[in-house]
């Protein structure tokens, strides 16, 4: 079975889609065979790959989903691009808990034939990253190091522990990763502090730095380790593929 990695946190601007691109790219130069879905409907990942979003979304199209994987400059690296169609959005936020459950069943049975697959999230917690969730095996949740940095996460975590009481889920937390992180405050220190004294273990021990040539590589259509192989952003996710690969 895939490693179904799903990348949530209902704040935007944390880092979701910056680390699913970036961890999806250092998996496959790793030699595992990974998938890219992009469940965003701003489809930052899919752009940041330097790809188009579709029309529709595949997701709620009738067509086997595997017919809209795309290749991208990787070759291990292939992509199920977002759409931008609010009426897809529409169709998910509307539609019950049942027909949420058979797109998660749609999802996780198209992902067989990869190593692994990212799936980057919505800023919510609506129907997408519910479904996200619901098809994945382990969630990880980039944390910015800023003020309120732990705001809204019990919530999520309310989210995530539902997902995981189902029988039918085999989701589990895959960890915290603080993003943007910078030595020189003070005020990294201490969310530092307290995410690692209040989730423990759970953490990544690796820590992404706020560098510009992370914020660059999505306009190349490039990972920052393709786009600055010896910058520190690219650094550190390389540090981080290691980890997320050390604990399957
Ligand atoms: P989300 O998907 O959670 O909304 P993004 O990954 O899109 O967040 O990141 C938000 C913005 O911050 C983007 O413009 C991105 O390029 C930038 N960014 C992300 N990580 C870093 C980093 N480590 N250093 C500098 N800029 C970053
Ligand atoms: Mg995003």
């Amino acid at each position: 079975m895939s490693r179904v990695i799903c990348i949530a946190n209902q704040k935007g601007g944390v880092g979701k889609t910056t680390t699913a691109l970036n961890i999806a790219c250092g998996l496959a130069v790793a030699g595992q065979k990974t998938l890219l879905a992009d469940l965003d409907p701003q489809c930052n990942a899919t752009t940041g790959l330097g790809h188009e979003p579709d029309e529709r979304h595949a997701l709620i199209d009738t067509k086997p989903l595997r017919e809209s994987f795309r290749d991208t400059y990787l070759e291990n690296l292939s992509l199920l691009p977002g759409a931008r169609s609010f009426e897809d959005v529409d169709a998910l936020a509307n539609s019950s808990d049942t027909r949420s459950r058979m797109l998660a069943a749609h999802l996780a049975g198209s992902l067989g034939s990869f190593d692994t697959v990212l799936i980057d999230c919505p800023p919510s917690l609506g129907p997408l990253t519910r479904t996200a969730l619901s098809s994945a095996s382990e969630v990880l949740m980039p944390i910015q190091c800023e003020y309120f940095a732990m705001e809204g996460l019990t919530q999520m975590i309310g989210i995530i522990r539902q997902t995981m009481d189902r029988p039918e889920s085999r989701l589990e937390f895959g960890g915290i990763l603080l993003t943007m992180y910078d030595t020189a405050l003070e005020l990294t220190a201490e969310v530092d502090r307290e995410v690692r004294e209040f989730f423990g273990e759970i953490v990544f021990h690796t820590v992404i730095p706020r560098d510009v040539a992370v914020s660059e590589a999505p306009s190349h259509g490039r990972s920052v380790m393709d786009y600055a192989p010896r910058s520190r952003g690219a650094r550190a996710y390389v540090e981080l593929c290691q980890e997320v690969l050390e604990r399957v």
